[in-house]
């Protein structure tokens, strides 16, 4: 017989017990991606309870076949506000101490939510602890990341074969996002980044009517959502023959993300990671044009922890997925950034962005 692991309902008592630790006896799950981690619910409105007695999950009538097709609990559906619901259950279960997430309430919901508990429960706010255990993924979440980076190189491939002078960045945007989908892609993991010339400086220019010209460089900056799970890359393109000047950028830029990913492994700082792709821009003397930290952590959202930025701390662990990332931007002249999603093992890292880093020049 073997025992088929339950990873959700691990999730739900390692939560449980960082709760308690942190002295409350319940907690009240209200961030979507941390819902779909703990039960598996997609919907867009939820609140997931946690208390020894288990996990309920609050919602309302729109999700009631669906709630109950992808979640591992007890699933109530609400007539009215969920909280209304969640905190007559909390009564019955006798909770004393009620963690939230404080970082993802508002500070209307907090009070309303304080007043509905009444003076017999204390509300309790907490920071990032689901946030804590996503950091570092299982097996099947590697998994489910590496097929949307794949995706995403492939609608990239797609796509850019129809870049050329004459077509404006939100041509080349739109022709990115309908390849996504026709390969499968529940959408963009956010909204893509297409920029050309001088715009390229712009390290989160959207895609404008600007027509491409030859001559300019052109920055594409995209990722995928795939079963959930978000990729994230960039690549620049040079449409006809670079100047010297855009090829010495790029060849820094380039030079300064392999080092950093050269970096990465289980055990070392982000901060170390970071200094790799700075120092060896310094050594060009363009770490001054680097203004954003090197990478950030990705998974059920396109944006999570590790931050791989200067003084950063925290330590790489095996199982973690990261961007690495670092651009120069000149004002009036151009951008370069190079962004790959890497996983960190314990003997150092595997690229999982399969598409080519060399200077892609876009004859016409
Ligand atoms: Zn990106
Ligand atoms: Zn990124």
């Amino acid at each position: 017989l073997t025992v088929v692991p339950d990873p959700r309902r691990q999730r739900r008592a390692r939560l449980l017990s960082l709760a308690v630790e942190q002295k409350a006896d319940a907690i009240a799950i209200t961030h979507l991606p941390n819902v779909r981690y703990l039960c598996g619910f997609t919907g867009s409105n939820a609140l997931l309870l946690l208390t020894a007695r288990g996990a309920t999950l609050y919602t309302d009538p729109r999700y009631t076949i669906q709630a109950s097709q992808e979640c591992d609990c007890v699933v109530k559906v609400a007539k009215g506000p969920l909280w209304t619901d969640a905190v007559k259950e909390i009564g019955r279960r006798k909770v004393r101490r009620l963690a939230v997430e404080g970082d993802r309430l508002s500070h209307d919901s907090w009070l309303r939510v304080a007043s509905l508990l009444g003076k017999s429960v204390k509300l309790q706010s907490t920071q990032g602890l689901t946030e804590e255990l996503r950091l570092v993924k299982s097996g099947e979440e590697v998994e489910a990341i590496r097929r949307s980076v794949k995706l995403n190189s492939q609608a990239f491939q797609q796509a850019i074969r129809k870049a050329k002078p004459g077509m404006r960045e939100n041509e080349l945007a739109a022709e990115i996002d309908y390849r996504m989908r026709r390969l499968g892609a529940e959408g963009p993991a956010f909204e893509t980044i297409v920029a050309c010339g001088a715009r390229t400086a712009w390290p989160h220019a959207r895609p404008t009517a600007q027509v491409m010209e030859r001559g300019q460089l052109l920055l594409v900056d995209m990722g995928a959502c795939l079963d959930g799970y978000m990729s994230d890359m960039t690549r620049v393109a040079h449409l006809g023959e670079p100047s010297a000047k855009s090829r010495e950028i790029y060849e820094a830029v380039l030079e300064a993300q392999l080092a950093a990913v050269a970096a990465v492994r289980a055990g070392v700082t982000c901060g170390s990671v970071d200094t790799a792709a700075r120092s060896c821009l310094k050594q060009r003397r363009l770490d001054l044009f680097f203004t954003h930290s090197t990478g950030h952590g990705l998974g059920l959202e396109i944006h999570e922890g590790p931050r791989v930025g200067a003084n950063g701390g925290a330590l790489l662990q095996a199982g973690m997925v990261i961007t690495i990332e670092p651009g120069v931007y000149v004002e009036g002249v151009g951008g370069v950034r190079i962004e790959d999603t890497v996983l960190v093992t314990e003997t150092g890292v595997e690229v999982l962005t399969p598409t080519k880093k060399e200077l892609l020049v876009l004859a016409s």
